[in-house]
């Protein structure tokens, strides 16, 4: 009886987006090796338990001296110093340095006791062991000193900050083998429908490959989601029901089509018969009018507050594509343990002028091109929502709002970028 009352009308895309989040869980924290870590986000802060760099070292191969031997040192007059000692890198100097004597020295290497600077190979000249140099140099002159980069006890990372290959590589020079990070999601990633076969399934006779499932799957591992794939329900209840069951003991469900109001759509009764809660039916967007959106309080193994969310997206590829975009991704990073959970949005000119009646928030698919620093926005075609071509040929979702019904060539007007493929130019352009 609520479902029937609240699917009439549908929510506002913000109030949706702002449902889903209220009520999306970050995940908690699990070990993992540093070498598995990356693109997790931290669920504690770290502190330093070592200084880095560990000593004064050199940020140069040559000669470690003391800077005042040679005030006076020129091409002209040379200093000539005795070479005492010779310090690779990873070895520890033995003796301390006395006035008026150098030390071979290579990168990294520790800067022996006494000494203050060092002077560059290429500006000196050696013989034997002895060594002249060419200039003078000035205290702490490429000398790396210890903790210059981080001192022991500093907050190097904040939990809630994601691993990036840099934070990884931090990381690893402190130390730290293991890592407390976010929880990935299990997502259950189910498909409905008696048309709808496997990718290398026989199409004959109007039926179609689930390809929401696989674009879903693939989603879900580019953002470090866990894919469960739950495979295809045929359009009876008890078909449905089996396939919810197995998705029970996941963190989010999401399943395409079935969420409509045709007779053959058991999705919506097959959830209220296992207690989910249904949040919402129906956003006032299109594409992607059909969704439905609740979770379950209780876990399968019975922790209360525990149970997966559930997404309905619609069946339609680009409905699905854009209702996962705007809603369920936001959800899976959140659960992850990122703050920063949405797509950009930037702001373009648009190209042409489109209509549309009011009441719906359209999103069109653009292309975007810069000219000049200024985005300019294209669309891309046919916007059905069953044209899954168009959509690889998006750049972004242009927002076209709820209330309006034209947009004029020239327009300033707001995109949300799409893409899932790092970004790149075709050469350096620079
Ligand atoms: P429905 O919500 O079941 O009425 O489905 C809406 C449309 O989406 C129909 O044309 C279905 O064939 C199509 N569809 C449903 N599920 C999928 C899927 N997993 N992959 C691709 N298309 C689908
Ligand atoms: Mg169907």
């Amino acid at each position: 009886m609520v479902w029937a009352v609240k699917m009439r009308q549908g929510i506002g895309v913000y109030e949706a987006s702002e449902r889903i989040q209220a009520v999306t869980p970050v995940l908690g924290p699990e070990s993992v090796l540093l070498g598995e870590a990356a693109g997790r986000v931290l669920a504690e802060p770290i502190f330093s338990s070592r200084q880095l760099p560990p000593a004064d070292n050199s940020a140069m191969d040559g000669y470690a001296v003391h800077s005042a031997d040679l005030v006076d040192a020129s091409e002209g007059e040379p200093v000539r110093l005795p070479v005492v000692e010779e310090i690779p890198a990873g070895a520890g100097s033995s003796q301390r340095l006395q006035p008026g004597a150098a030390a071979r020295i290579f990168t990294g290497a520790p800067v022996p006791e006494g000494a203050d600077a060092v002077v560059r190979q290429e500006d000196t000249r050696s013989e034997d062991n002895q060594v002249w140099v060419t200039v003078s140099v000035k205290p702490g002159e490429n000398v790396r000193d210890a903790g210059e980069d981080i001192q022991l006890g500093d907050q190097v990372l904040g939990g809630g900050d994601s691993l990036g290959a840099v934070e990884i590589g931090l990381l690893a020079s402190l130390g730290r083998s293991m890592v407390r990070v976010h929880r990935r999601p299990r997502v259950a990633i189910l498909s409905g429908g008696d048309e709808l076969v496997e990718v290398d399934g026989d199409v004959r006779g109007g039926r179609i490959v689930a390809s929401n499932s696989y674009a879903l799957v693939a989603a879900c591992r580019l953002l470090g989601a866990e894919p469960l794939y739950l495979g295809i329900s045929e359009d009876r209840p008890e078909s449905v029901e089996e396939q919810f069951r197995a998705a029970l003991d996941s963190d989010c469900i999401v399943s395409s089509a079935g969420v409509s109001v045709g007779d053959h759509d058991h999705v919506r009764p097959v959830l209220e018969k296992l207690g989910c809660e249904l949040d919402f039916w129906g956003v006032r967007m299109k594409p992607g009018y059909p969704l439905a959106f609740g979770r379950f309080e209780e876990a399968a193994s019975g922790v209360a507050g525990r149970g997966p969310l559930v997404f309905g997206l619609p069946g339609n590829p680009v409905s699905a594509n854009v209702s996962y975009n705007l809603f369920v991704r936001p959800a899976l990073l959140k659960m992850m343990g990122y703050s920063t959970c949405f797509r950009p949005v930037i702001r373009a000119r648009l190209m042409e002028s489109l209509r549309k009646k009011p009441g719906r928030m359209h999103f069109v698919r653009v292309i975007l091109e810069n000219r000049e620093g200024i985005w300019e926005a294209t669309s891309t075609g046919n916007q059905s929502s069953g044209a899954l071509s168009s959509m690889t040929r998006a750049d972004g979702l242009l927002v076209f709002p709820e209330e309006a019904e034209e947009l004029s060539a020239g327009d300033e007007v707001l995109v949300q970028l799409l893409g899932d493929a790092p970004a790149g130019e075709m050469a350096l352009g620079f």
